[in-house]
C-alpha cells in the first residue's frame, strides 16, 4: 500500500515537473490537483488512486464504443503479432488497404480516394493543400483560385494551415501574423445571431451573406471549409436544417470545392454515421479523425472525389505529385483498430440503439433550461453544449475571469464525472456505448454542478 502511495505521489510531482499539457495554463495546473488516469472500461475512467469517473467527453470526442472494447483490443493485439508499423510512402500494408476500401464504401457517394494522416489537423492540412494544388495543375484548374472561405467560430485544428481557416479569436489571434489570409463568413450561431435575427423568420440571412461573399470572391477561392451540422470547438453551435445543403448548392454554383471537416461529427455522434448524411450532401473533400480508430490510436483520413484525385496524375517530371506524407501515415495498428471500429457499428447495430439514448438525453436536457444561468442548450445526437450566462434576459456572459465553466467541471470531478468546458459552454459528449443509467448520472452531476457553482457565485 505504502509503495503505491509513494509511486502515485511521485507521478503527480513528475507530471507537474515534466509535462507541458496542451491547451492548459500550466501555472494553474501545478497548483490544482491533477487527475492521472490509469485504466478505463466502458464509459468509466479510473485514476491512479482508484477513483472512478464517467468519461463525459469520450476522451476528447474520440472514444466511440467505450474503453477496453474487446473487439478493438483483440484487433490491435492481433495486428501487433504481425507488424506494428511500416511506411505507406511507395509501399502498402494490409490494414490500410482494407480500411480504405471499407471507409469508401460507407462515406457519401462520390468520395473514392483515401489519403491517410494522423490527426484532425493534418487531415485538414492535407485537404487545404490538395484543394490549392489542384487549381495550380489540373486541366480544369484555375491557378488564380488560391484562397479559402471558412466560418467565424470554426475550428479545424492547431497547425498553421488549419488555424488559418479557423475562426476562434481566443485560440487564433496570437498567431495572426503567421497565418495565410482566409475569407470569413458569419457563422449560423442562432442564439447570438450576427444579424440580430431570430429563427424562424430570419430567412437564413447568414446564407445570403455567404452567397454575397462567394459571388465577390469566387474567382480567387478554391474551397470552402466547413464543420457540417455542428461547429464543435466553439461551443456546439448548431446549423439550422437546410443550411448545409444550401452551402453545397452555393459551392456548386460558384465553382468552389466543399471541404467537410467531419473530424468532430463523424462516426455516429450526430445520430448518423456522418453529419453530411443528414442533408444528403457529398462534399468534394472530407476529413476524418477523432472517432476513426474508436478512440484507440492516432489516425486520420482525407477523402476526395475521383475528379480531384485525377488532377494529381501525370508524368513524374510534370511534378503533379501530391508532395505530402507524415511518417506514421496509414499505421497498421491504427488501421486495424479503425476496421474493428466499423465492424462494431455493423455487428452491434450501434446507430439503431443510439436513437433511444439520444431521445432520452434530449428529455433530460430539457430540465437544464429551467436553471437561471443556462442560456441555451444545444444538442445534435450525442453532442451537447450548455451555454452558461450571467443574465437570461440580456444574454450577458459571465466575466471571463470568473471561469464559471472551469469551476463547473471542477465541481463535477468531485462527484465522479470528467468533462471539459469550452469557455462557459459545458460540453457533454459521451461515447455512443454509454448506458441509460450512466447517461442519467452524467446529467444529474452536470445539473447539480451548474446549480452549485452558479449559486455560490451569485451568493
Ligand atoms: C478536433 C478537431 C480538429 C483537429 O483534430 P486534432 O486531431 O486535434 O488535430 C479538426 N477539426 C475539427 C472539426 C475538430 O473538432
Amino acid at each position: 500500500m505504502k509503495a503505491i502511495e509513494e509511486r502515485n505521489k511521485q507521478l503527480e510531482i513528475d507530471d507537474g515537473k515534466y509535462i507541458w499539457h496542451p491547451f492548459t495554463q500550466m501555472q494553474d495546473y501545478v497548483k490544482e490537483e491533477s487527475i492521472i488516469i490509469e485504466k478505463g472500461s466502458g464509459c468509466i475512467l479510473t485514476d491512479i488512486n482508484g477513483n472512478e469517473y464517467i468519461d463525459g467527453v469520450s476522451s476528447l470526442w474520440t472514444n466511440v464504443h467505450g474503453h477496453r472494447k474487446k473487439k478493438l483490443d483483440v484487433a490491435v493485439k492481433k495486428q501487433l503479432d504481425k507488424i506494428a508499423h511500416s511506411t505507406l510512402l511507395g509501399l502498402s500494408n494490409v490494414p490500410a488497404i482494407r480500411y480504405a476500401k471499407k471507409i469508401v464504401g460507407i462515406t457519401p457517394k462520390g468520395l473514392t480516394r483515401v489519403f491517410y494522416s494522423d490527426s484532425g489537423s493534418t487531415a485538414v492540412e492535407v485537404a487545404l493543400k490538395i484543394a490549392f494544388q489542384y487549381q495550380q495543375q489540373a486541366r480544369d484548374g484555375n491557378p488564380k483560385k488560391k484562397k479559402f472561405i471558412s466560418l467565424y467560430n470554426s475550428y479545424h485544428g492547431d497547425t498553421i494551415g488549419s488555424v488559418s481557416v479557423g475562426g476562434i479569436g481566443l485560440f487564433h489571434s496570437v498567431y495572426k501574423h503567421l497565418l495565410f489570409e482566409s475569407i470569413k463568413a458569419e457563422s449560423p450561431y442562432c442564439y447570438r445571431c450576427a444579424f440580430g435575427k431570430s429563427r424562424p423568420g430570419c430567412n437564413l440571412e447568414c446564407l445570403s451573406r455567404l452567397e454575397e461573399i462567394m459571388n465577390a470572391h469566387a474567382h480567387e477561392v478554391t474551397a470552402m471549409v466547413i464543420e457540417p451540422l455542428v461547429q464543435g470547438a466553439s461551443g456546439m453551435l448548431l446549423q439550422p436544417p437546410g443550411y448545409l445543403k444550401k452551402v453545397r448548392e452555393l459551392c456548386d454554383r460558384y465553382n468552389i470545392f466543399m471541404i467537410a471537416d467531419e473530424v468532430a461529427v463523424g462516426f455516429g455522434k450526430t445520430g448518423k454515421m456522418f453529419a453530411c448524411e443528414h442533408e444528403d450532401v457529398t462534399p468534394d473533400i472530407m476529413t476524418l479523425a477523432k472517432g476513426i480508430s474508436g478512440g484507440y490510436l492516432p489516425l486520420a483520413a482525407t477523402l476526395t472525389t475521383e475528379k480531384i484525385y485525377k488532377g494529381f496524375l501525370g508524368e513524374y517530371e510534370e511534378l503533379k505529385t501530391f508532395f505530402h506524407g507524415h511518417t506514421y501515415t496509414g499505421n497498421p495498428l491504427a488501421c486495424a483498430a479503425a476496421i474493428a471500429n466499423l465492424e462494431v457499428f455493423e455487428e452491434e447495430k450501434v446507430l439503431d440503439k443510439l436513437q433511444t439514448k439520444i431521445e432520452h438525453f434530449k428529455q433530460r436536457l430539457q430540465l437544464f433550461t429551467a436553471l437561471d444561468n443556462v442560456g441555451d442548450v444545444r444538442q445534435c445526437g450525442i453532442m451537447v453544449g450548455i451555454e452558461l450566462i450571467a443574465d437570461k434576459n440580456t444574454k450577458e456572459c459571465f466575466p471571463p475571469g470568473a471561469r464559471i465553466g472551469h469551476r463547473v467541471i471542477k465541481e463535477a470531478r468531485k462527484h465522479g464525472l470528467i468533462i471539459r468546458p469550452l469557455g462557459d459552454v459545458i460540453v457533454l459528449m459521451p461515447s455512443l456505448s454509454i448506458s441509460i443509467d450512466e447517461l442519467d448520472r452524467l446529467c444529474d452531476i452536470t445539473y447539480e454542478s451548474i446549480r452549485t457553482v452558479t449559486e455560490k457565485y451569485k451568493g
